[in-house]
């Protein structure tokens, strides 16, 4: 053996890795110590049984490995071998087939054990496997990504796009984010300086941004809460997201309550407070009419002391109708509960209510047919119709016209669990709406208060709605209030009906079950409560529905989705109206059909319909089911 043989044999013999060297035929010639150790064979048992002793026959990878060994003279790969107990071990090897002088071919074959390196890559690929199922399963949305200058997502769970109303792939490119996110530009453009503002400091604290809307077009906003964390040493982001639109509509709704609660309160204790004044102040009164009478006879004669004090009982008789006024507010004036028909009264005060009106003012009336009797006191519930008339007189100094109208209202537990002032049951509504100035938001608030007024001193006491209000409640009913500056104001006065329904037939009308569909439904309004309410409604019936918060938008989506059977809108809204949006979209679709909506009565939106005038027409506050039993009712009617 020369001197370069005795090196190789060594290297051979010394290996830690399994080497061979065999015929491509598959008899083993030699085999190292690290050969046997890891088969358990000895060398002599390897060569008399060759290279089946150690391959697994049912690794398929081992016909292609030994076809590629063939063709191209050498092969790397993993295969599993086999030991002599049996067991398999999973193994990486390199073999090369060469040619010796004589002619002959050699194949060595060089075997690494890889059970450890396997295992590792397992429980590494379990690990993973975990992680991911915990990432996509948690209840936020996460990422890591860097911010500045893009955000760029180096990684996302499951929950993340979806909590920002987009996909992983809308994501993808850096600084995607934003455009994919916001649809809003100015909105966007803000969001996005002022997230990159806070993050720019690193600074945790900065680093949260809560309630902030994720709006869709056509569908409802969503809110979402969003955090970063910078990951330590890493110029990374840890951005987390989740979704708090329930808690945010939760809020939004006993934000509503508190403050109506609030207001029913402050009202008691004005009542309270002006109920106590008025009594003493009565007793007072009595003082001054019973001294003033007794002062008379004694200055029978003196002509200017008589005019004196002639002026002094008027004042006081002034101040005792105040008193009066009070009294009833505070509802401690006794009433005398009789069954009051309020078409009768109504069609008795219209005479006088034309005159007092003036001849601008165009009165009409609309009259309900059966129209349920209530318990109430005739002087009372007349002074409340003559206020409301006096105010909506004062409020077309120009001119305009005023509605006077009755009707019926069935109230379900539905609308009480949403209006808790409200009572289930039949009512009579006695309703005055006119076309005049109309109320901002903070008048709104107040009108009720006595002496509350925006009127010059000699034209306003304020007293008048307090008054209405006093006797509504003394009736056990309730006041809708609808006022908008330069649109007008409805009043309407809920009575509780005196007896059941004394007819079968509207109450088998009532009890309807109500149908659903699966027509597209378009609804606009302006108003988030009066949407959220009739789009969830509607989806539970199978509609598709789609919303708009204004007649533009509206008849934008009208036109981008080209299926719409029916299209809901309010009358009155910012920039386009309901009216003016449907004239738009009958010309892409004539005779679409329609149905309008408004807190004004139909006598008060009749003059903005007209040119469509005969479209269906639903009165606000309309409880979930009426609206469903009237999109079925249209939609079933022939053109
Ligand atoms: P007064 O009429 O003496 O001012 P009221 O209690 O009747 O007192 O009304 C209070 C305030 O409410 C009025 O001053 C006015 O600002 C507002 N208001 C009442 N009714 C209407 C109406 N129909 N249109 C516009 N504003 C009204
Ligand atoms: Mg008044």
């Amino acid at each position: 053996m020369t001197d370069r043989e005795s090196r190789y044999r060594t290297f051979f013999e010394n290996s830690l890795d399994a080497m061979f060297i065999t015929t491509p035929d598959g008899r083993v010639l030699e085999a190292n110590a690290a050969a046997c150790e890891l088969f358990g064979y000895t060398e002599e048992e390897l060569i008399r049984i060759g290279r089946k002793a150690v391959i697994d026959p049912q690794d398929p990878r081992l016909l292609p490995a030994l076809k590629e060994r063939k063709e191209k003279g050498r092969f790397a790969g993993e295969l599993n071998f086999r030991r002599k107990d049996g067991t398999i071990v999973p193994v990486e090897i390199t073999s090369v087939v060469s040619r010796m002088a004589n002619g002959e071919e050699r194949a060595s074959i060089i075997v690494r054990d890889v059970t450890g390196r396997k295992r590792a890559e397992e429980a590494l690929r379990r690990n993973e496997a975990f992680t991911r199922a915990v990432m996509d399963h948690l209840p936020v949305g996460l990422a890591v990504n860097s911010v500045d200058p893009a955000v760029d997502f180096v990684y996302m769970n499951d929950n993340f796009p979806k909590f920002y109303r987009t996909t992983r792939e809308a994501l993808a490119d850096p600084g995607a984010f934003w455009d994919a996110v916001y649809e809003d530009p100015d909105f966007r453009e803000r969001i996005r300086k002022r997230v990159l503002d806070d993050c720019a400091g690193h600074d945790p604290e900065r680093m949260h941004w809560e309630d902030v809307p994720i709006a869709r077009k056509g569908e409802e906003t969503r809110y979402v809460n969003a955090r970063n964390t910078p990951v330590p040493g890493a110029s990374l982001m840890i951005s987390t997201v989740w979704d708090v639109t329930d808690r945010k509509r939760a809020e939004e709704e006993r934000e509503k309550l508190g403050r109506k609660l609030l207001q029913a309160q402050r009202m008691e204790a004005v009542g309270t407070l002006a109920g106590g004044i008025a009594h003493d102040f009565n007793n007072a009164l009595t003082g001054i009419f019973g001294f003033g009478n007794l002062l008379r006879e004694q200055i029978s004669g003196n002509a200017q002391a008589e005019r004196d004090l002639g002026d002094i009982l008027r004042c006081a008789e002034r101040a005792a109708t105040l008193t009066r006024q009070l009294l009833t507010f505070a509802r401690r004036q006794a009433i005398e509960a009789v069954d009051l028909d309020l078409n009768a009264l109504v069609a008795g005060l219209e005479k006088l209510i034309g005159k007092a009106a003036g001849e601008r003012i165009e009165v009409r009336t609309r009259l309900a047919d059966g129209l349920p009797a209530i318990r109430g006191d005739r002087g009372q519930i007349e002074q409340a119709l003559m206020n409301l008339c006096l105010n909506a007189r004062d409020a077309m100094p120009e001119g305009g016209k005023l509605f006077i109208g009755t009707g019926i209202a069935v109230l379900g537990e539905e609308d009480v669990a949403r209006h808790p002032y409200m009572r289930a049951g039949r009512h009579a509504v006695l309703e005055v709406t006119d076309t005049g100035v109309g109320m901002d938001e903070g008048t709104r608030e107040r009108v009720f208060d006595p002496f509350f007024t925006t009127k010059e001193p000699d034209r306003g006491t304020g007293l008048g709605l307090a008054v209405v209000y006093g006797i509504v409640k003394q009736h056990n009913g309730f006041i809708h209030l609808y006022s908008e500056p330069g649109k007008g104001t409805t009043l309407k006065a809920y009575f509780p009906a005196a007896e059941p329904a004394p007819d079968a037939v509207s109450q088998d009308l009532a009890e309807e079950p109500v149908r659903g569909g699966t027509e597209t439904v378009l609804l606009a309004d302006d108003e988030e409560s009066v949407l959220a309410v009739a789009h969830r409604t509607l989806k539970e019936l199978g509609y598709d529905v789609l919303i708009a918060r204004d007649g533009e938008e509206a008849v934008g989506l009208f036109r981008r989705s080209r299926k719409v059977d029916l299209v809901v809108l309010d009358v009155v809204m910012p920039g386009k109206g309901g009216p003016e949006a449907y004239r738009e979209m009958q010309r892409d679709k004539p005779g679409l059909k329609a149905i309008f909506m408004s807190g004004y009565s139909i006598d008060a939106v009749l003059d903005r319909l007209a040119p469509d005038g005969g479209h269906p027409f639903l009165q606000k506050p309309f409880a979930p089911t009426m609206l469903a039993r009237k999109i079925r009712e249209v939609l079933d009617a022939g053109i």
